[in-house]
């Protein structure tokens, strides 16, 4: 168990904070000059892999991102985090890597590194779309262990404990396996200065996506039709008492 690897996956996306705005011709958001941050449950994923390994169940973390070369700032960030090293997957300038691609180039690189574990985020906070740890196992028929609120290794397998409709459900899976981290897992640390600056000196390889992919890589099968602001929101108004409100609420066609 000590040799263990964990690969975790980390997706550079617009910062959770920065109000997003639709970009002209409505094909996308805009990104130019954007701020862009680690994915929060690729925080809470990468936080679970480093406490795997500081209490010595793990002997390895490894950080993924796949996308452009703007991702190399998001890997060192993770590892600040506490990541050993990084890999990035490049996908080209413009590439916009989805679910599907992402996973196809994590499953690659499962079969260069061997890690025994990979750990996702639950989803990402850009597209939503809560698929990539799903689809990567079932591309490596690795069980998956989804929405993970608490994690334990033991010998060859590990414990999953998973938030569902009305209650918890445990799970045991037998190693290798793909996990994703739900909100409750952990609490994510910050970095540190000190542990930004030695970031700095540890290991980020780059890895082009064709090599992963294969050659001619599967053409996306998403596309984005088209991106809409919400309605303005008209400004609210104070009525005198319930019977003025329900009588507006019924006179304007809400009940
Ligand atoms: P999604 O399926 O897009 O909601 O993403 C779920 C999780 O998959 C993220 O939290 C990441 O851990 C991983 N992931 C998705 N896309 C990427 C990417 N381009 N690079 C690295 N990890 C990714």
């Amino acid at each position: 168990m000590a040799a263990l690897r964990v690969l975790v996956g980390v997706k550079r996306v617009i910062d959770y904070a920065v109000k997003v705005r639709v970009a002209a011709g409505g094909g996308g958001v805009q990104t130019q000059g954007v701020k862009h941050s680690l994915n929060p449950f690729c925080e809470i994923a990468l936080e679970e892999a480093v406490r795997l390994r500081e209490r010595g169940a793990a002997a390895e973390v490894v950080a993924v991102s796949v996308g452009t070369r703007a991702c190399q700032e998001t890997l060192r960030t993770a590892l600040a985090l506490g990541a050993d090293r990084a890999v990035l997957v490049e996908a080209g300038e413009g590439a916009a890597p989805g679910p599907r691609e992402a996973a196809a180039a994590l499953a690659g690189l499962v079969g260069r590194l061997r890690p025994q574990l990979v750990l996702l985020g639950k989803q990402a906070i850009d597209d939503d779309c809560n698929q990539t740890g799903q689809l990567l196992a079932a591309m490596l028929d690795w069980p998956q262990g989804t929405f993970a609120s608490r994690v334990e290794l033991e010998a060859g397998a590990v414990r999953v404990e998973r938030e569902v409709d009305g209650g918890l459900e445990r799970l045991r899976l037998r190693l290798p396996a793909v996990l994703t981290a739900d909100l409750r897992l952990n609490e994510p640390r910050y970095a540190t200065l000190p542990n930004i600056m030695k970031a700095k000196k540890k290991p980020l390889e780059v890895v082009a996506a064709s090599e992963l992919w294969g050659s001619p890589p599967a053409p996306p099968r998403l596309r984005v039709l088209k991106l809409e602001e919400p309605p303005a929101r008209g400004g609210g108004r104070r009525v005198e008492d319930v019977a003025s409100l329900l009588q507006e609420l019924k006179q304007s066609g809400r009940i």
